[in-house]
């Protein structure tokens, strides 16, 4: 048994736990796949959004250009640049203002006169335009041929070698062009969001990790310029400056005809974000699953696509910089539901925990079953053995006891009548008790293959027990018993099978004679019971060893017998009680076995009498 049970935990618990281990990895792996996929998708997402505005406002600077030619190109250049800062607006309706200078640095438009924007203008940037001071100024450090390495590496690169690298403001592509003018970047920033994807969970501990620190770095590197120094021998670009923390977006054009003169706007902010809403749509596969925004350099959200979604601004799932025309302005996705993330691999992680709990459980229920099914199988067919070889003991000894002392009749060698009587008695005695066990065995296959069948009838219940022990009074007070009936005077009337019930009495009786050691007193006793219903009960009494302890149950299943034939030298099959208890419950009855004060036995059959049993002499 215990070699069955270790073939079953080494063939089947041990390959099974392997297998759901498996399991769990590769649903980690495809979690941890599914979710690497995830994050270059939304990645993906706001790299074009980022690229579609950056393109959206090239476009709007070749308009501009195209503007400010029609404007001032065609025309005497110096009259029209005197009105330039009042006639583009009107044509060019993203420009708050326009402005002209020359390359020597002096502003032909607008005059103080013209207002107060005019007057806000020039105090911010007539320094800078005229050349006499220099303003901080944003390149693309990733999109530098020079040096490609981290935005650090660059500043440290330019600040050992300087003047190094040279920017032209149109898309910020920095060049190598030695005419091109030379400008330092100043510091480092740190982005002003900082990109979840990967970090909101999972069972395959995808990025459980804070992003890598690079990812915080700003790629819009801030730098020192002088006008002229910026626009180089470029004839468009574009200029972000910061002043007073508020973003100002300045396109300029220098003329086709005169060089020397150059055009300029300064952007309407809201309208330029206006007119990017068309950008601001997220695909309508992913229309349920992000939210994409446009933030500004405050990580405040300017557009979005999802109107009315509030998230945390500054920790988006995927987001790009736009660039360096808008500084520090990002492209962004949002997941929608955050958590659903973090509650699909908890679900996942429970399912599977579920799963495993309930495989090793069946697998441990199901080793459990068969190794409890086998060693029944065993303890049964240990019990038939045992039974074969105890009918056979059963049936050799009655049928020995008979052939002698009939032969020794026969030849007419015992002349003594006493004797003669005795040895009868003894040939009938075995050959009740070959009766008795043949009848057994019959009954048993009978009711084991469901054939067995009952005469129902009312009988006379006390009239069967008072039958049944005078039959067996003479055999046992020959083998030395005291023998004592109590039985009630009345008839008590039963519907039950007179025949079935007399074999019950006389199994108990029988076991009563084998089992009682020494002491040889049997008691036999039946009266009626009014409690809990009205019912009868005959009791069998013996002074023998009694059933040993935790048997009491048991020696009522077929071929189980609590006193082995070898060791106690009792013969018996093991079907007695069986067959009383089986006859007693066809009946509406039961047979049970209790331990009796002062030591032995006592075996109850018990019958239920129907409502009006009646009693007579
Ligand atoms: P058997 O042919 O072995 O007597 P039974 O079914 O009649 O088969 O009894 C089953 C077992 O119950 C016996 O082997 C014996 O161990 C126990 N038993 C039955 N009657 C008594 C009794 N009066 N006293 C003690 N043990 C008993």
């Amino acid at each position: 048994m215990r070699k069955v049970a270790l073939v079953l935990v080494v063939a089947v618990f041990v390959p099974s736990l392997a297998l759901a281990w498996l399991a769990i990895r590769s649903l980690q792996d495809q979690q941890f796949l599914l979710e690497r996929q995830q994050v270059l998708l939304y990645q993906h997402v706001t790299d074009t959004l980022a690229k579609a505005v950056a393109d959206r406002l090239a476009q709007e600077q070749q308009e501009f250009s195209a503007a400010t030619e029609s404007l001032v190109g065609t025309n005497d250049a110096s009259v029209a640049a005197a009105q330039f800062d009042r006639q583009l607006p009107a044509r060019w309706p993203l420009a708050d203002l326009g402005f002209g200078v020359t390359l020597a640095g002096n502003i032909t438009c607008p005059l103080p006169s013209a207002g107060l924007a005019a007057q806000r203008f020039l105090l911010d940037n007539s320094g800078f335009l005229g050349n006499r001071e220099t303003c901080e100024v944003y390149w693309n450090a990733s999109n530098s041929k020079t040096v490609t390495a981290t935005p650090l590496n660059i500043l440290l690169a330019n600040q050992a070698q300087s003047p190094l690298l040279k920017t032209a403001a149109n898309g910020g592509t920095v060049t190598d062009n030695a005419a091109a003018p030379n400008y330092l970047p100043t510091k480092v920033q740190i982005r002003t969001v900082t990109p979840q994807g990967g970090n909101y969970g999972g069972i395959g501990g995808v990025g459980q990790s804070a992003p890598p620190p690079e990812n915080n770095l700003s790629k819009i590197v801030p730098a020192e310029a002088e006008f002229r120094q910026l626009i180089g021998d470029e004839t468009d670009g574009m200029l972000a400056r910061f002043l007073q923390n508020k973003l100002r977006l300045l396109f300029w054009h220098r003329l086709n005809q005169q060089p020397d003169l150059i055009f300029g706007a300064e952007l309407n902010l809201a309208r330029v974000v206006d007119s990017m809403r068309d950008l601001v749509q997220a695909d309508p596969a992913l229309h349920g699953d992000i939210c994409l925004a446009l933030l500004d350099d405050h990580a405040k959200p300017v557009l979005l696509s999802r109107p009315g979604f509030s998230g945390a601004w500054k920790t988006p799932f995927a987001a790009t910089e736009i660039g360096e025309a808008l500084p520090h302005w990002e492209a962004a996705a949002y997941l929608v539901d955050p958590a659903q993330l973090t509650r699909t691999a908890c679900t996942v992680e429970a399912t599977l925990g579920v799963l495993i709990a309930v495989l090793v459980l069946a697998i441990g229920m199901g080793s459990l079953l068969i190794v409890r099914s086998l060693r029944a199988e065993l303890t049964l067919a240990r019990q038939k053995t045992d039974f074969v070889s105890n009918v056979s003991h059963e049936l050799k000894t009655p049928l020995t006891s008979i052939r002698m002392f009939s032969e020794m009749l026969a030849e007419g060698r015992v002349r003594d009548a006493d004797k003669q009587r005795s040895y009868l008695n003894i040939i009938t005695a075995e050959a009740a008790r070959l009766t008795r066990l043949i009848n057994n065995v019959l009954d048993f296959s009978r009711m084991e293959s469901g054939e067995k069948q009952y005469h129902f009838q009312p009988c006379d219940l006390t009239g069967v027990v008072r039958t049944t022990a005078q039959s067996f009074r003479p055999h046992l007070e020959a083998n030395g018993f005291t023998f004592t009936c109590d039985l009630p005077d009345l008839a008590i009337t039963v519907r039950g099978d007179a025949d079935a019930l007399a074999q019950v009495l006389v199994n108990l009786l029988s076991n009563a004679e084998k089992y009682s050691g020494g002491r040889k007193e049997i008691t036999l006793e039946m009266a009626r019971r009014g409690s809990p219903l009205p019912m009868v009960e005959v009791r069998v009494l013996d002074r023998g060893s009694g059933v040993p302890p935790g048997s009491e149950e048991k020696i009522f299943e077929k071929f189980y017998r609590a006193h082995d034939s070898l060791s106690s030298g009792i013969p018996g099959s093991g079907l007695g009680l069986t067959l009383a208890r089986q006859i007693a419950r066809a009946h509406g009855g039961e047979v049970t076995c209790e331990a009796r004060p002062g030591g032995g036995s006592a075996f109850i059959l018990r019958l239920p009498l129907p409502p009006a049993t009646a009693t007579t002499a």
